[in-house]
């Protein structure tokens, strides 16, 4: 537990399941108010929002958000700051992911994974920094990107192609922004139990596959990441800007 975390606001954007989901729980355990977004699935968000406010609270709220409109996300960090009073941690963890042939990717299928992983990352934190240069905020940007912003995945050169650039991304500003004691990093997750890797773990011998694959004997679950973003948000890493944070079991020490 992170004490200086309790009263603080996150924003999560993809809070309804798998990596977000867990983000969204550990901060509310954090004492913190969250506003997560989804994509679709309504209902069970409006259930995690119930299971976690239980009848005296009201820390932590949920709203749709379609991270590829622009206007989407500006009403995101405005209903936030207009609920909770102001924002000190965004989490851009929204993302898709899609196995194609490059040879066989068309543009909108390209355009949907950069607009969905990258753009949407880009206007998030746009939004967020204004936020914190408004009111002198010395708030944090935590992104979710993955192992594949430094390794590369046939048939994934869309995926990688945005969280390459989610790499970049997060160095410039954080080099832009560090003098004003805004921090913006990276998690690198590596192979997540979650619904992102449905069509990888549909089997058991494809999990059992997939646990054998990663250095370590196991696939992660979400609460491994959700670790390292209650880190990264607290004052225990108020040192460090511009990194990545990898949790992989080890996946990225192979020789690629
Ligand atoms: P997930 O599918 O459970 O979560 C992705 C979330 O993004 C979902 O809630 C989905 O609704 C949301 N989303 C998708 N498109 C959106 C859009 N246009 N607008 C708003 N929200 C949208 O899978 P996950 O594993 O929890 O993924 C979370 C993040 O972690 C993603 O950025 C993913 O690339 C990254 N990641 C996951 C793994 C893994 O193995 N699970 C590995 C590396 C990186």
């Amino acid at each position: 537990m992170y004490k200086d975390l309790a009263g603080k606001t996150a924003v999560v954007t993809g809070g309804s399941s798998g990596i977000g989901k867990s983000i969204v729980k550990r901060y509310h355990e954090e004492g913190m108010n969250v506003m997560f977004s989804y994509h679709s699935g309504s209902e069970e968000s409006q259930r995690l929002v119930e299971s976690l406010n239980g009848n005296e609270e009201s820390r932590v709220a949920t709203m749709q958000c379609d991270v590829t409109e622009e206007q989407d996300i500006i009403n995101l960090i405005d209903d936030t700051i207009k609920k909770f009073g102001g924002i000190d941690v965004l989490v851009n963890n929204a993302g898709i992911q899609k196995d194609v042939k490059s040879h066989e990717l068309s543009v909108d299928e390209f355009d949907k994974v950069i607009n969905t992983n990258l753009r949407g990352t880009f206007i998030g934190s746009r939004e967020a920094l204004k936020h914190f240069l408004d009111t002198g905020k010395k708030g944090t940007i935590i992104n979710v990107s993955s192992v594949h912003e430094i390794i590369p995945w046939p048939h994934f050169a869309h995926y990688t192609a945005s969280k390459g650039g989610v790499k970049l991304l997060t160095q410039s500003l954080a080099l832009e922004y560090s003098r004003l004691g805004i921090r913006i990093n990276n998690i690198a997750p590596g192979s997540i139990n979650t619904p992102i890797n449905e069509e990888f773990f549909s089997t058991p011998e494809e999990k059992e596959g997939a646990d054998d694959f990663v250095p370590m004997g196991y696939v992660g679950e979400p609460e491994h990441i959700s670790n390292i973003a209650a880190f990264m948000a607290s004052e225990q890493s108020v040192y460090i800007t511009g990194q990545t944070i990898v949790a992989d079991g080890g996946l990225s020490l192979y020789p690629s």
